[in-house]
């Protein structure tokens, strides 16, 4: 199937969700994860009217925004090294993975270095697995305090990836709960801070994320085909 027929059948079922949980469809967007895939399939994709692409890779999202159209919104999406934030300071409208102090520095020296201010979520690994990034239930009030007092990057949400289950409702009680912690921090009222996305749910179980409350969805595999790493 082509990425057009595959990005209708999958707005088509963001659409449902919404309606399902009362919600307005405009309420999520789609974030389409384009690693590993070349940028013939995004120009697909954009040519649709898909508008946020979402990379893990800083070389590969700085290659692939050098050859596609400036119109594009990219999102980084990955683990991401602090001594790489510098190369792409500026090219990203978010970043969903910021788990630590030292990386949320950084990049409040890059952007502030071009005079921008970046927005970010906070990336919580809700089931404390060891090979996933993002920080601890726990830590995530300090980390978020501590995040806001820097003037060129702003918190508007968290982002979470739950552990892999075959039956997408296994992850809802980790949705359940990012919706949780966000909610408590829009009522710890910490200024500078808001939580308007909730970054939850990718191909397996955005239907399950979108009726907890997501605002963006990371869907690849369901939109671009299966994944080859080389
Ligand atoms: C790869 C990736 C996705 C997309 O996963 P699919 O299962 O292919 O939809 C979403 N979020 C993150 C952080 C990813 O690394």
């Amino acid at each position: 199937m082509s990425v057009a027929e595959n990005l209708g059948k999958i707005r088509e079922r963001i659409r449902q969700a919404a309606l399902r949980a009362g919600r307005e469809p405009d309420a999520v967007r789609l974030v389409a994860v384009s690693k590993t895939k070349p940028a013939a399939a995004i120009e697909e994709a954009f040519a649709c009217g898909q508008q946020i692409f979402g990379e893990n890779y800083v070389q590969e999202l700085v290659g692939k925004k050098g050859e596609l159209p400036p119109e594009i919104s990219w999102h980084f999406i990955g683990n991401l090294q602090s001594n790489k934030v510098r190369q792409i300071a500026g090219m990203v409208d978010l970043i969903h993975s910021v788990d630590r102090l030292s990386l949320a520095a950084e990049i409040d020296r890059q952007w502030g270095a071009l005079g921008k201010v970046c927005e970010v979520l906070i990336q919580v690994n809700i089931s404390q697995e060891e090979t996933k990034g993002g920080t601890s239930s726990d830590e995530l009030f300090q980390l978020v305090r501590d995040v806001a007092k820097l003037s060129n990057l702003r918190v508007v949400g968290l982002m979470t990836m739950p552990p892999f289950f075959d039956d997408p409702e296994g992850a809802r009680p980790y949705f359940r709960e990012l919706r949780e912690l966000a909610r408590k921090l829009e009522a710890a009222a910490i200024p500078g801070v808001s939580m308007l996305e909730l970054s939850m749910g990718m191909s397996g179980d955005f239907e399950a994320a979108i009726e907890e409350g997501a605002t963006l969805v990371r869907v690849g595999s369901a939109l671009f085909g299966e994944r080859e790493y080389r």
